[in-house]
């Protein structure tokens, strides 16, 4: 029977992982070993199966024994381990959340539903590394992939509103606390009719701005704000966020000529799911029917939302998406730049299609094949 490790199941990504796996029966036919970097010896997960204690993720000769290992703990411990463990010839699958490994040549960006082609290949050709994308992009490419494969897309700029579980476990609490600050020291002032609004104004600023505000992981008040910058700087004005748009999307997708993608990433203080303002070029004009036709073709949980207030306020925000597998898009329109420019605005769970599914279903694939 196989061994599976699996590292980092207790942060954000790795807790939706097994909520799914759990969700869709896949704990059979293997055995499963929990991993910690804090709690060794500790309970492992409930997942209906018998597991040991959790185990040291940083054993190298545990983890050699493995015939699988599913890391969401993070880059770093990619970093530090990963390559060790090649080192000492092990030859198990890697399947990773973290960007670490992503671009490099010996590794797939996992997406199955839109580059499963992709992935038989690389199985085909001996990889061994197996990469979730970006979380912006893979939910882009859900309802993306159809038109760009239809060779209808120039190129794409996205304007990106992130939400604060992107960024894990730690930052989402410190976004709650920080809306538990501005509506602590406002009191009476949200809530009396009397009061004004300049008052409440006035008294939230202050509490964003002062001292004492919880800013430790987002470095800036993200509540009542946001923060128009994420992760590090790189060349040419770009995040590595916005960098990772073109790279990764063309890498999923293995584009040759290549589509240009680009644009800003923000976080914002939405708790789960990231959204994007797409502009789509077309390479000439294309009917809107055709162009939803294609996007419906990208995979069954690509959803067109009508342009229309009712049915965007319903079904085309974080809220509404939430949990859900579908990757919504909506707003649709063309735009004053010219009948080949057409405006967009998707909605997808990220920590869903952005992180946790496809590494879930890397996994069966691997076991399975
Ligand atoms: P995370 O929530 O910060 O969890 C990572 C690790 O932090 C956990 O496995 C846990 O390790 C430790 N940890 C410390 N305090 C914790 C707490 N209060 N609750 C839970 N765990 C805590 O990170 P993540 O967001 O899952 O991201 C993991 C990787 O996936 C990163 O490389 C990230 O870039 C990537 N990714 C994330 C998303 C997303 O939407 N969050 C999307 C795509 C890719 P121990 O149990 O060993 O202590």
């Amino acid at each position: 029977m196989q061994r599976v490790g699996f590292v980092g199941w207790r942060g954000m990504v790795g807790s939706v992982l097994l909520e799914r796996m759990r969700a869709e029966g896949d704990f059979k036919g293997f055995e499963p070993i929990f991993f910690t970097t804090s709690n060794v010896g500790g309970a492992p997960p409930s997942v209906g199966l018998d597991a040991p204690p959790l185990a040291d993720a940083g054993d190298l000769e545990a983890l050699s024994s493995l015939d699988v290992i599913v890391s969401c703990q993070g880059g770093d411990y990619t970093t530090a381990t990963h390559g060790r463990l090649r080192e000492r010839g092990w030859r198990g699958a890697w399947i990773d959340a973290a960007s670490t490994l992503r671009m490099r040549d010996d590794a797939v960006i996992i997406l199955d539903p839109v580059n499963r082609d992709v992935i038989d290949r690389a199985i085909g050709s001996g990889t061994r590394d197996f990469i979730g994308g970006n979380c912006t992009v893979s939910l882009m490419l859900m309802v993306m992939a159809g038109p760009i494969r239809a060779g209808m897309v120039e190129w794409i700029s996205s304007m990106t509103y992130q939400a604060a579980s992107g960024a894990g476990a730690r930052n989402m609490q410190e976004l709650v606390r920080q809306m538990q600050v501005i509506g602590e020291r406002a009191g009476a002032l949200a809530s009396d009719p009397a009061a004004s609004a300049l008052a409440l104004d006035g008294n939230v600023q202050q509490t964003l701005t002062s001292e004492a505000y919880p800013v430790r992981e987002f470095g800036a008040p993200l509540a009542a704000s946001l923060i128009p910058w994420i992760d590090k700087p790189v060349a040419d004005g770009q995040t590595r966020e916005e960098w990772k748009g073109h790279v990764e999307a063309n890498k999923i997708l293995a584009l040759s000529p290549e589509v240009p993608i680009d644009g800003l990433c923000v976080r914002v203080g939405a708790m789960r799911c990231h959204s994007q303002a797409l502009t789509i070029k077309l390479r000439g004009e294309v009917p809107l029917p055709e162009v939803e036709d294609a996007i419906r073709a990208s995979n069954q949980w690509a959803k067109v939302i009508p342009n229309e207030p009712d049915a965007t306020k319903r079904e085309l925000t974080p809220v509404t998406v939430a949990g859900t597998l579908d990757v919504k898009i909506g707003r649709l329109h063309t735009m004053r730049m010219g009948k080949d420019h057409v405006a967009a605005f998707t909605v997808g769970d990220q920590l869903l299609w952005g992180a946790a599914e496809p590494l879930r279903r890397m996994l069966q694939l691997w076991l399975s094949r």
